[in-house]
């Protein structure tokens, strides 16, 4: 079962070969056994899984189904499912249990899909490692002294570890990307505005994107299928027409299925920074993409070096508006003893964000404070406008921008937690494309030291369908997507 691609538990739950409540059986099985060891989920809940699954049944036997009904699905823990505890890795939530469902949890409800968990995360989304999740940090199944990726590593870890055919994810500068990167899958961080943001706890409203974690870029068209539409509850939900992310999938393949299709190498990319293992795959699975009929042409994207810094300037300002709800008045945790009012907030607030939080808050109120907004809040916005320029300048001479999605492999736990520059290093290559509002996808490409790396492809505006097709054309002559963790092997 654990080799089954979500295509494959589609048409065995529709076949009635395997029911949705044995399925879903079978994975929270498979979590109580590793959960321990991997700490990639936050809540479980089998009796509310069950329930779903029962319903699925009912519905496969009606022949009303979906291509997911009754497809166990891991979810994010930033996602608000109703009566499902919503932390966001965060002890300022980890009472909360939210009385309404997110857009995201919505859309897999109405396809009858079974909310399998609540994945472990980095508080508020906040984070490269899953370090700092207030529940502790999952760990990566490659080697379990390694970092999952971050912030969306407990999402990553239990579809690596076959603990979830699938999961959500969001993205606000890799979150998606960096860990199906470190855990050896294919993610998609789409267009931003394409997956509704309501209910979906808000970090860097600007920035934050949900989109699919899972084996293969078909599995992710499948799941963005779902995620994806116009929402009218969140203001920048984009009104495009609804895309079957499926559609160019199904076209037969040739031997040159890729022809005419031009790649783009930044050589902003390739330079310091990068690891010598990382690039070596990168360039392999380039010439991979050239044997399938592409053409490689360098390009240039000059103000990339800047995206770090614009972007923590950003991010931080709008997480410092965004976590100002956190006050103990309304939801989530309250200091137990205060005096007054003021009081109350100090000691909540120093009580239930944890580090990265406070240092984000600071940072933001900072940039935003009157004398140091036009020195950087507004730097950083002209900033981003030249890195978006960049971008549609590249996509003049070119289809997909390709290079690696981390610079590194997964390091281990506690390396980089004290040294927080180092730590915002390792979104280098994805950053720029949430401050652009970019579409962009990382699938496997190899291996170093049994550790995954995985390959990013950046495409224009809308461009989902040609990113899944691409990828997928690289899948159907490669395996590395289909590789899983020894330890975890033991369906
Ligand atoms: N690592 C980046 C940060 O800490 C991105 C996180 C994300 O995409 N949610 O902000």
């Amino acid at each position: 079962m654990i080799a089954h691609t979500l295509t494959q538990l589609s048409r065995a739950l529709a076949s009635r070969e395997i029911s949705s409540v044995e399925l879903t059986r079978f994975y929270l099985e498979r979590i109580e056994r590793h959960n321990p060891k991997l700490n990639a989920f936050i809540t479980v809940d089998p009796e509310k899984s069950i329930a779903q699954a029962k319903a699925a049944d009912e519905r496969l036997a009606t022949g009303r189904a979906g291509p997911l009904t009754g497809v166990p699905i891991a979810q994010k823990d930033i996602f608000c499912a109703m009566g499902w505890l919503t932390s966001c890795g965060s002890k300022m939530l980890a009472n909360f249990i939210s009385p309404y469902d997110s857009r995201v949890i919505e859309c897999f409800n109405a396809e009858g899909a079974v909310l399998l968990g609540k994945t472990n995360m980095d508080e508020f989304a906040m984070g490269s490692s899953n370090e700092t999740s207030h529940f502790g940090s999952a760990r990566n199944p490659w080697d379990t002294e390694r970092i999952p990726g971050g912030s969306s590593g407990g999402s990553a870890a239990a579809v690596a570890a076959s603990l979830a055919p699938a999961a959500t994810a969001t993205d606000t500068g890799g979150s998606i990307r960096q860990p199906s990167a470190m855990c050896g899958l294919t993610g998609i961080k789409p267009t931003y505005g394409i997956v509704s943001r309501y209910g979906m706890i808000a970090y860097a409203s600007s920035l934050d994107q949900g989109g699919p974690i899972a084996r293969t870029a078909e599995d992710c068209a499948l799941l963005l299928n779902v995620m994806a539409g116009f929402d009218e509850r969140d203001s920048t939900s984009l009104d495009h027409p609804k895309e079957d992310y499926m559609r160019a999938l199904s076209s037969t393949f040739d031997d040159k299925p890729l022809a005419g299709l031009k790649i783009g190498i930044p050589k902003e990319f390739f330079g310091e920074g990068c690891a010598a293992n990382v690039m070596h795959c990168v360039m392999e699975a380039i010439a991979v993409y050239r044997r399938l009929g592409a053409e490689a042409l360098e390009i240039s994207l000059p103000n990339m070096h800047l995206s770090v810094p614009a972007y923590y300037v950003i991010a931080s300002a709008e997480a410092s508006s965004n976590l100002s709800r956190f006050d103990g008045v309304r939801y989530g945790y309250r200091a137990p003893e205060y005096g007054d009012i003021n009081d109350m907030y100090v000691k909540t607030r120093a009580q239930g964000f944890g580090a990265e939080a406070k240092r984000r808050i600071l940072i933001g109120t900072y940039v935003l404070s009157h004398g140091y907004y036009d020195a950087y809040y507004l730097q950083a916005q002209r900033i981003r406008r030249l890195i978006a320029n960049d971008f549609s300048g590249a996509f003049g001479q070119c289809d997909i921008i390709m290079g690696p999605t981390s610079p590194t492999t997964a390091f281990r736990i506690g390396e980089k937690i004290a040294d927080p520059v180092q730590m915002y290093l390792s979104d280098i290559y994805t950053i720029a494309v949430n401050l652009a509002g970019l579409p962009a996808l990382s699938h496997p490409c190899g291996f170093s030291e049994s550790l995954p790396i995985g390959i990013q492809l950046i495409g224009n505006y809308f461009s989902e369908t040609r990113l899944l097709n691409t990828a997928r054309c690289f899948q159907q002559i490669t395996d590395w997507h289909l590789r899983r963790p020894a330890p975890f092997d033991d369906a």
